[in-house]
């Protein structure tokens, strides 16, 4: 195991160097990848965001998505589909409320297959572009007619295209990332003036976060570099250059998937899991929609949305 003098750890969000470890490591409880034992997580002690520690490589973090991960390309059910399209017409709507310039050229960072592009309707209103890490995904992404690059975000050459983008959306992925100040630099970066920068991100400081602790899915470990509280993303988005920014709290099936880790984890359930959700998933949505929809309600949801402008 690697020693770490604490003071040459330095938080992700605000550089300072005083941070403790998490008391209670997370596991992998979803893909069980064997790289996870090469990490902790730490908590900044003046931010109080929390991040996974040491930062890994390019090599170790592809090393952390295994092929049968849930954004690469898992059919659904028809339910979740149904539920799926509904969402992706409703952010649709969002984006374009968000800008007034048709077509909207919306780039997005984790693009996957495009599945959401495909569903939100391209029409007229929106011109889609993006990255992708995983390459088979992103070259699925440029089959289908979209202008994909593969690679991650911090790979991506925008020569030629800083400034050009009206919304850019990064949807559960700003956690996933070695340098999120960085990241939202250069999302700053390829914005055109007064664009609009989104996303969503597992919020700390929510009921699963206190309650589910090293089984709260936002840990999602080790995939999830960085977690952030309300206050943080807000320091981070600010630093970044972004001004308007807000801070919303959403609607999310995360007590679900921390439900399934704490009977995986906890209760040692034998449970068989596919593109890391189990047979009885459907069963866990439903059991925890109480929870989810009380969280919502009363600001403590596992998950927030940002908005912020350039
Ligand atoms: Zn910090």
């Amino acid at each position: 195991m690697t020693t770490i003098i604490a003071n040459e750890i330095s938080c992700p969000v605000c550089r300072a160097t005083d941070s403790s470890d998490l008391p209670q490591l997370p596991k992998d409880y979803e893909y069980q990848v064997a790289i996870a034992a090469d990490f902790g997580i730490r908590i900044c002690n003046a931010c109080r965001s929390e991040f996974v520690w040491p930062r890994p490589t390019l090599d170790q973090m592809r090393r952390m998505y295994p092929d049968n991960y849930y954004a690469y390309g898992t059919e659904m059910g028809s339910f979740w589909q149904l539920i799926y399209n509904m969402w992706c017409r409703a952010e649709a709507h969002r984006m374009l409320s968000l800008c007034r310039k048709r077509p909207l050229h919306l780039f997005d960072i984790g693009a996957g297959d495009c599945r959401r592009f495909k569903a939100m309707g391209a029409g007229e209103e929106f011109k889609f572009s993006g990255v992708e890490m995983n390459e088979e995904m992103a070259a699925a992404g440029c089959d289908a007619g979209f202008d994909i690059s593969p690679g991650t975000f911090e790979e991506f050459d925008q020569t030629g295209r800083a400034g050009t983008v009206d919304v850019l959306t990064i949807n559960h992925v700003i956690e996933h990332v070695t340098d999120p100040g960085e990241t939202m630099r250069k999302a700053h970066s390829l914005l055109a003036d007064d664009g609009v920068f989104t996303g969503r991100t597992p919020k700390l400081a929510s009921t699963g976060h206190r309650y589910f602790g090293r089984y709260w899915s936002g840990y999602h470990f080790p995939r999830h570099l960085q977690l952030f509280s309300k206050e943080s993303l807000e320091l981070l988005l600010h630093k970044s250059g972004f001004r308007e920014v807000e801070i919303v709290e959403e609607l999310n099936l995360f007590p679900a998937l921390s439900l399934q880790n704490f009977l995986l984890g906890k209760l040692g359930l034998p449970l068989s899991l596919e593109g890391g959700h189990s047979r009885i998933w459907t069963l866990l949505v439903f059991l925890t929609a109480p929870l989810s929809i009380f969280d919502y309600l009363f600001r403590r949801s596992d998950c927030m949305i940002f908005v912020a402008r350039k």
